[in-house]
């Protein structure tokens, strides 16, 4: 604590990523980064990318890469708005479309940025229980309420919310935005993209962190009617007009256009992720129906925490939450083939040994 600090800085909790560790090698599964490296497109483009023309400031607008999305999902240019990943979407989404006064509403197990933004913003919120499979109560956002943001495939859960449970959330919240982070829909979710001509208050928000490939490039966009996007531009030009600078704005390019490459790297995460599901529960662990390119999973008789540690001392990195309702959870990020079987081994041994040393 600094006296030189402002009171938001001195009462802000910010938010903690997963840990990229520098000491050993890991097998790493802690912050569903993708196994497979980017498209070697978007390599070659950023190759490219790096000449003479960085000594000018990159296009504010973005025009080029909006193209591109705007082409690949079949919107207007006007329906696209792109941030230095999808957090800082997401951050000049808050400020954006919730005031302070209205309670905004989210799932209590979901992205922990979320009561971070919303604190920094000095907003309120109320947070939607999930069920006890973690699965989403629609009638929790059918209420008074000053807007509503929601993962969907969840983080951490990976549970996905069904189109017309959506549906209803946009139509209930007709004069409110209703914000759908797609962040993992990819991994064989069912994107809301195709609401956004029916639903003037539908904000999607996606990155190419997860599915692409690119978590180290920062490159994250929303889509949503033109005056939703005009609304983000005021306060992003309020803040920063450039964002995004010439290499990310060319890989991303290149990583859209490639979707043959995407989508292989995609289905063979899906695949992966039934494997290792199956492999999890033959050794007893109960596992949350994922539809991302993670899993929640526990087991019964071992305590998460505990198992995390011991992972952790195997060099296999996994994320875990200390926070009620999930303290008994690891959330696993897929990584390749190769990595996951090695994962499945050595978890099954020190399964085995925990369990027996209890008895
Ligand atoms: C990873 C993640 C993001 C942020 O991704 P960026 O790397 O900032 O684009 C946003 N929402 C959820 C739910 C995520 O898991």
């Amino acid at each position: 604590m600094s006296k030189y600090w402002s009171e938001i800085t001195k009462n802000i909790e910010p938010y903690v990523c997963g840990e990229q560790p520098k000491d050993k090698k890991y097998i790493k599964l802690n912050t569903n980064e993708n196994p497979y490296p980017p498209s070697p497109k978007v390599i070659e483009a950023i190759k490219n990318a790096a000449n003479e023309d960085l000594r000018l400031y990159p296009d504010p607008n973005c025009d080029e890469l909006r193209e591109t999305i705007a082409k690949y999902y079949k919107l207007d240019k006007k329906q696209v708005f792109i941030g230095n990943g999808s957090d800082e979407v997401l951050a000049f989404s808050f400020l954006t479309f919730f005031n302070q006064d209205e309670d905004i509403i989210f799932p209590d197990i979901s992205y922990s940025f979320y009561p971070v933004y919303a604190k920094l913003y000095k907003l309120d919120y109320r947070l939607a229980k999930l069920k006890e499979d973690f699965s989403i109560n629609v009638e929790d956002f059918l209420c008074e309420n000053g807007g509503v943001i929601i993962p969907n495939p969840n983080a951490p859960t990976g549970r996905t919310l069904d189109i017309e449970a959506i549906k209803r959330i946009l139509e209930y919240n007709s004069n409110k935005v209703v914000i759908i982070d797609e962040a993992y829909v990819d991994f064989g979710g069912e994107s809301v993209v195709k609401l956004i001509k029916d639903y003037s208050n539908l904000l999607v928000v996606q990155t190419l962190s997860k599915s692409r490939s690119l978590a180290g490039i920062r490159i994250g966009f929303a889509l949503g009617q033109e005056e939703l996007i005009d609304g983000l531009n005021r306060i992003k030009n309020s803040m920063n007009s450039y964002t995004v600078d010439r290499i990310a704005a060319k890989a991303a390019v290149a990583a859209i256009e490639d979707e043959t490459y995407f989508k292989e790297c995609a289905s063979k995460i899906v695949n992966t992720r039934e494997r290792v599901v199956e492999g999890l529960k033959k050794i007893g662990f109960e596992v949350i129906p994922s539809k991302a390119n993670f899993i929640f999973a526990s087991h019964p008789e071992i305590n998460g925490e505990k198992l995390f540690l011991i992972l952790r001392e195997n060099g296999l990195l996994v994320r875990y939450f200390n926070k009620p309702r999930i303290n008994n959870y690891l959330r696993i990020t897929i990584g390749s083939e190769e990595e996951m079987g090695i994962f499945l081994e050595k978890l099954k041994m020190i399964v085995a040994e925990i369990i027996s040393k209890d008895k």
